[in-house]
């Protein structure tokens, strides 16, 4: 079979590759302990279920407008002035299959070849994909840990050329956790302010598994005068625990959101009408779930980076938001495992963890972050617990030469 070029520019997914050796390692009996997983453990809410069937049985069941049912915008809408104070006109949001399809589509809609994407570094792992899926050119920035992986206005102003159309913020961030404060969006403006040509998605599907005092701060509220460049994303899978109804959004620009809705148009025709109603319900009804999933999340991030930063050679920093840590290991880089193996990147050390202690955890490299690891903390304290027990026999059993193995 052909297969075209754009599907030969991208990989599958790194954390579709690590359920799959769970599975294998699983079926040969061994107790596999799942960090990769990037979704929440909990269940749907109640009342969202309940939404959803009231909706099956009031015959909601038909295709719905291309860019969602005007119950659902009104939701966002309300959601995004009571949280930013912005007023969204109808005509500036489009509803699709999950975040992930929006930003696709956004890309889709503006990209053209060799038209250029800032990625900052540590990146979730779907953007750079998804820009060379559609003929652009991902331009990785590297954020270092002690920017706290973060965009700084220097590195932003160096990565952007003429060819440049988008920049990617994603604050919480996967795999970091790390957010930009309202001091560094304002100073991101700043230098976006004077290169008009270029847009900003914000990916911001964290900004309630939040964990700091003050709310997360959103680019297009921070600087009006880049409301009209700014692409603003979010869904309901993570703060809803409805990853598997795909329903996500997109609110920005009149020009932008009509071109995504003509591909949606041509595509999907609309998002599934059921898991619109459910999505309505989750935005405009009780929020105490997802109080109740934030006060569980931070007593599991306290307890993990605890357990982490106490093993030797491995540290992490404090996750503003998300469920996800991301660990440096960069000390065991040249160490030898038990079997006489070198451990040459964070990939090897990932590779020892599941095949001695079997902990499986997805490597840094896969979001453009070398000699790190990413763990979820999406699972229950005894899992993380007792992985973090199992990552620190593994560490504890590296060696600095082969030596001292072989008695
Ligand atoms: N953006 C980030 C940073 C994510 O981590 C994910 C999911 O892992 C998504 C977007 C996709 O979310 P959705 O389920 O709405 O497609």
């Amino acid at each position: 079979m052909h297969t075209a070029q754009r599907v030969r520019r991208i990989n599958p997914s790194p954390s579709t590759a690590a359920a799959q050796r769970v599975r294998e390692l699983k079926s040969q009996g061994l107790t596999v302990l799942d960090l990769t997983v990037g979704e929440p453990d909990f269940d749907t809410p109640a009342h969202v279920k309940a939404a959803a069937i009231e909706a099956i049985e009031a015959g909601e069941t038909k295709y719905t407008p291309v860019n969602g049912t005007p119950r659902l915008r009104a939701a966002i809408t309300g959601k995004l002035r009571a949280r930013h104070g912005i007023d969204y006109t109808d005509a500036q949001i489009t509803v699709g299959g999950g975040a992930k399809q929006v930003i696709f589509l956004a890309l889709m809609a503006t990209l053209d070849e060799g038209d250029e994407v800032i990625v900052p570094a540590p990146y979730w792992v779907s953007y750079p994909d998804m820009v060379r899926a559609n003929d652009g050119t991902p331009v990785v920035v590297d954020c270092p840990e002690t920017d706290g992986f973060k965009l700084t206005p220097e590195r932003l102003e160096a990565a952007i050329t003429a060819r440049t159309r988008w920049v990617v913020l994603n604050t919480p961030g996967n795999p970091t956790g790390s957010a930009y404060s309202t001091a560094e969006l304002h100073a991101l403006a700043q230098v976006l302010l004077a290169h008009p040509h270029v847009r900003v998605l914000t990916d911001e599907i964290y900004d309630e598994i939040w964990y700091r005092e003050e709310p997360a701060s959103s680019l297009a509220a921070v600087e009006p005068r880049l409301a009209d460049r700014v692409f603003l994303t979010n869904g309901v899978s993570k703060t809803y625990a409805m990853t598997g109804w795909r329903i996500g959004y997109g609110v920005g620009p009149t020009d932008l959101v009509t071109a995504i809705n003509t591909l949606q148009s041509q595509t999907s025709s609309c998002p599934s009408s059921v898991s619109q109603a459910a999505a309505a319900a989750a935005l405009t009804g009780p929020q105490d779930f997802v109080r109740d999933a934030v006060r569980v999340y931070r007593e599991r991030r306290d307890a993990t980076v605890k357990l982490i930063n106490d093993v030797p050679g491995l540290s992490c920093t404090v996750p503003d938001g998300g469920f996800y840590l991301l660990v440096n290991c960069r000390s065991a880089m040249g160490q030898f495992t038990p079997s006489g193996n070198r451990i040459r990147s964070d990939e090897d050390f990932a590779r020892h963890l599941l095949d001695t202690r079997q902990v499986a955890v997805i490597h840094g490299a896969a979001y453009g972050a070398p000699g790190y690891f990413r763990i979820s903390f999406a699972t229950s304290t005894d899992v993380l617990t007792e992985a973090c027990t199992r990552i620190a026999t593994a560490c504890a059993e590296l060696s600095s030469s082969p030596s001292a193995l072989s008695v």
